[in-house]
């Protein structure tokens, strides 16, 4: 079975290092790490991936804006995403789930709850399609 890929949006290094092994332990994964709302863009433009996660407060471009860009491309308009961040407040929740994201974490989250609910989501999705290399 094709493995799925995961893109996790993170700029502090040492989350980004706990979500990873969150995210290993939800199954047969390939993760990727990158640190600024650009670099997650550019990273899902080049490669297809099964699921984004992604942190709000980030460099560059934040992560309201990188969902809501994910979401406004045809390629990109299905991407799942989960938001991880400590945004805490209602109305933040609120408008991530309205931008299109899949869940929303608060930070500091539980790692077995994250892993929990990226297994909720692949078993929502389905098994990973088999795409061939020859359409990249
Ligand atoms: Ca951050």
């Amino acid at each position: 079975m094709q493995r799925r890929r995961v893109l996790i949006v993170e700029d502090e290094q040492d989350v980004a290092d706990l979500v990873k092994r969150a995210v290993e332990r939800s199954g047969d994964v390939d993760t990727s790490i990158v640190g600024s709302g650009d670099a997650a863009l550019k990273a899902v433009a080049e490669r297809p991936h099964d699921l984004v996660l992604l942190d709000l407060n980030l460099p560059v471009l934040d992560g309201v804006e990188v969902c809501r860009i994910l979401r406004s491309r045809p390629d990109t308009r299905h991407v799942p995403i989960i938001i991880l961040t400590a945004r805490a407040a209602e109305d933040d929740r609120v408008s991530g789930l309205e931008l299109g994201a899949d869940d929303y974490i608060v930070k500091p989250f539980s790692p077995r709850e994250l892993s929990a609910r990226i297994r909720a989501l692949w078993r929502r999705i389905g098994p990973p399609a088999e795409v061939p290399l020859a359409a990249y």
